[in-house]
């Protein structure tokens, strides 16, 4: 039997897929994986998650005007109009500030000092980006399917590919640091399937403190890394089918919204809902922001 090309893309895009954030999550707690991905509780956004949402969108829009527009004063004029699109998508983030316009000034200024940290760190007037947001997706052999969204492909003339990251968020850098590395070793890995070339640099722009990390990686080990998502992805669809979901403590649990659910904590998990189809790898917006 024959599908229609609808049907067949209807049924790529609802397949289960391993995204970065949740790979991640997985590794770094297993129950705060099943927090995020089976029960999908909600997680208010903190503000600082909130400005990230609100750099990257000027970032993008940056790219998007031609290359001798992209100064700092252009940037800054897109934070504005940037936010009060936000708050018309969202009007629930208006709370975030209720009460305190303030703390609504220093946040826009924070950005906005982000937005200048960028700038130190290149200068966009001098190349233009293949892509801004790209979805991503690739089925490994084993039949895993990844899926994420990069936040920029820069590609040379000469066809090397560099992949990069904007980092907003609040933890220190060495904290998230090999969580952001697994998360470019996915892109990679991602890329490498789908252009069969592997990409000459991974850049991490650290905006909240002026620094970028840059890493080339190899084919061995993006082969290793493969091997090593094969892994996780068995373990977890083991720990789906068992609800076996084991809480880790650690340093990152004080950026966690689920301690007063959490064992760790004195709390206890909701009852185990079974695993979701179809959505277990998607990742949110907030996901992209961090
Ligand atoms: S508080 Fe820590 S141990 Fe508990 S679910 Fe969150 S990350 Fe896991």
């Amino acid at each position: 039997m024959t599908q229609s090309p609808a049907a067949t893309e209807t049924e790529v895009v609802r397949r289960p897929a391993l995204s970065p954030s949740r790979a991640g999550d997985f590794k770094q707690c297993p129950l705060l994986y099943r927090f995020r991905a089976v029960d999908r509780l909600p997680e208010t956004p903190t503000t600082a998650q909130v400005r990230g949402i609100a750099v990257h969108a000027v970032l993008e829009e940056l790219f998007g005007l031609p290359a001798a527009e992209r100064v700092p004063d252009r940037a800054h004029a897109l934070l504005a109009p940037v936010w009060a699109r936000l708050l018309e998508e969202r009007p629930e983030l208006a709370e975030l500030f209720a009460d305190d316009s303030e703390g609504q000034d220093e946040w826009l200024a924070t950005a906005d000092r982000m937005i200048d940290s960028y700038f130190t760190l290149e200068d966009p007037r001098r190349f233009d980006a293949e892509a801004r947001e790209l979805l991503v997706e690739t089925e490994l052999a084993s039949g895993v399917l990844l899926r994420g969204y990069i936040d920029r492909l820069d590609v040379a003339p000469t066809g090397e590919i560099r992949v990069v990251d904007y980092k907003t968020g609040a933890a220190p850098r060495e904290v998230g640091e090999a969580k952001a590395l697994f998360q470019m070793k996915f892109y990679a890995l991602v890329l490498w399937r789908l252009r069969g070339v592997v990409p000459k640099q991974l850049r991490l722009m650290y905006l909240a403190d002026r620094q970028s990390l840059t890493y080339t990686p190899d084919e061995a080990e993006l082969l290793r890394f493969e091997r090593t998502l094969d892994a996780v992805w068995q373990a977890i669809l083991r720990a789906g089918r068992t609800g076996d979901f084991r809480p880790n403590r650690s340093r990152l649990c004080d950026w966690c919204s689920h301690q007063a659910l959490c064992p760790e904590f004195g709390g206890t998990p909701p009852p185990y809902p079974g695993w979701p189809e179809p959505d277990a790898g998607e990742e949110t917006v907030l996901d992209r922001a961090d």
